[in-house]
């Protein structure tokens, strides 16, 4: 059974978000407490931890995420963008449910 974390709900709608794009394997939402312009998180489906818990055979579903990144930055016609994946508490990763962060827009203001 699929742990119960917050982007899990997101993704079985029991927690309502602006989701903009959705496969069978990978959803996109925007970030609720946007840090950029275009600020949207990217995520497998699947329940992983973070970078630290994936497996040899999660290597296809990592493709896809980037993919994914690059297919939506092509459609919105981002000038630049950058992605960011927290990996633990000290990083800064506050939501254990693996995310890639797309941010575009006024990228001087990111880290
Ligand atoms: P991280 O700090 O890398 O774990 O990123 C978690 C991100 O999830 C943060 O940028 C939050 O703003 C975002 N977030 C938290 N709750 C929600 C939500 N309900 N819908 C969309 N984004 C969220
Ligand atoms: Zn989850």
């Amino acid at each position: 059974m699929m742990r119960e974390c917050l982007f899990c709900k997101i993704i079985k709608r029991e927690i309502p978000s602006e989701i903009i794009y959705e496969t069978d394997k990978v959803i996109v939402f925007k970030d609720i407490h946007p840090k950029a312009e275009v600020h949207l998180l990217i995520l497998p489906k699947k329940h992983v931890v973070s970078i630290n818990h994936l497996e040899e055979k999660d290597k296809e579903l990592m493709g896809e995420l980037i993919l994914t990144a690059q297919k939506i930055a092509k459609e919105k016609k981002l000038k630049g963008y950058k992605l960011i994946i927290n990996v633990g508490r000290e990083a800064g990763q506050f939501i254990d449910h693996l995310h890639l962060h797309l941010l575009s827009g006024k990228l001087s203001e990111l880290p």
